[in-house]
């Protein structure tokens, strides 16, 4: 058994005075994420500590912050205290100002229980109850299992709300199974498996990234700033969302359906990152869904009990005999769809041969490390 933090997201659906609300709360979280990001731009960053002190005090000069969920507040400059430790360790850039115009605003709020024993944040069916809010409808419901930890509430630059209710809950892992898989990621294809199956990129994106190309091209020519420009921009973020939306459904039903699959998965990253470098379209169509699949498949395979082995080390997948191991410099050009052996005879298929190699690689790995 083991236990995973997972997220249920949920677009909402609130009445006009809940939006009011929502808008609050972002507006007020925001703030105070700015107003001690300021504070700390013309001195120095404090802790967490001094600020939340601070904020007892700023909260009494200005009373409209009351109106915000009070853990939004709190965990605004907890998100401002994160932001400057991830700084100081040389992870990310120095925290920036938060904007209206950024494509999502949000808050998050915490849930607790009171001596009484009820609880500030409530589940049923299709409704949540929220701080300040009440209950609000949303879309699509799905049971949500597991302890909630904590909500963010978050509102598009489309003029939609979401919620992402945190929760931790318990897995059990899956029966073992005896299968073992090596998976080559590719352009044509979005994946290609040691077994011979092929997994086409969902066509829907093609049709919409034609789509937000010409978006582009349109927005390209009105004048920033002006209404048809806004316009155009809100366009072109609602059909990012929805391809978002597709991609990320994509993922998450092939790397499923590869952990209940397989015992054993290796997967190349190098690869990944070397097709990023080497192509400009490779990057706008795929950079995303390639890490975040490997994102999914690694913490799915930790869930359910199943061994994944990432290649990061250079390793000439395409180019290597699956067979004998003789390294066949000609399959460079990606051209050559089909070759023979020189050595021991045997025909591969390009594809195929590779994600047979990454198997064997990876195998090679889990064998020297256990
Ligand atoms: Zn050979």
């Amino acid at each position: 058994m083991t236990v995973r933090e997972k997220a249920y997201r949920f677009r909402l659906c609130p009445n006009k005075e809940q939006r009011i609300l929502i808008n609050k709360s972002v507006g007020c979280a925001r703030y105070v994420y700015n107003h001690f990001l300021g504070k700390a731009k013309e001195n120095e960053y404090l802790t967490y500590t001094k600020y939340s002190k601070q904020l007892t005090q700023l909260k009494k000069e200005l009373e409209w912050l009351k109106e915000s969920d009070k853990f939004a507040l709190q965990n605004a400059l907890k998100d401002l205290d994160r932001g400057f430790k991830n700084f100081f360790k040389g992870k990310y850039g120095f925290p920036k100002f938060k904007s209206k115009r950024n494509r999502k605003n949000s808050y998050r709020t915490n849930k607790f229980t009171r001596k009484s024993g009820t609880t500030n944040i409530e589940v049923k069916d299709n409704k949540i109850k929220l701080p300040k809010l009440g209950w609000i409808k949303f879309r699509k419901p799905k049971k949500v299992k597991g302890k909630i930890l904590n909500v963010t509430v978050t509102k598009s630059n489309t003029d939609k709300y979401f919620i992402s209710i945190a929760v931790k809950e318990e897995v059990e892992e899956l029966p073992k199974v005896d299968k073992q898989i090596g998976i080559d990621l590719g352009l044509k294809e979005f994946a290609i498996m040691s077994d011979g199956e092929k997994i086409a990129n969902p066509r829907v994106l093609k049709k919409y990234e034609k789509k937000i190309a010409r978006l582009n091209r349109s927005l390209a020519r009105k004048e920033k700033g002006s209404n048809n420009w806004c316009k155009a921009k809100k366009k072109l973020g609602k059909v990012y969302e929805k391809v978002a939306n597709i991609r990320l459904d994509f993922l998450h039903k092939v790397s499923t359906k590869l952990i209940e699959e397989n015992q054993f998965i290796a997967v190349e990253t190098l690869k990944v990152k070397n097709m990023l470098k080497n192509s400009k379209l490779a990057k706008s169509i795929s950079d995303v869904s390639w890490s975040k699949f490997i994102e999914l498949l690694t913490y799915k395979a930790k869930w359910y009990g199943r061994n994944l082995v990432k290649i990061d080390t250079f390793f000439a997948s395409s180019q290597l005999c699956n067979n004998c191991g003789y390294k066949n410099e000609k399959v460079k050009d990606l051209s050559v769809r089909k070759w023979e052996c020189p050595k021991c005879k045997e025909v591969h298929g390009r594809d195929i041969n590779a994600s047979l190699n990454i198997l064997n690689e990876g195998l090679k790995i889990k064998a020297s490390t256990t």
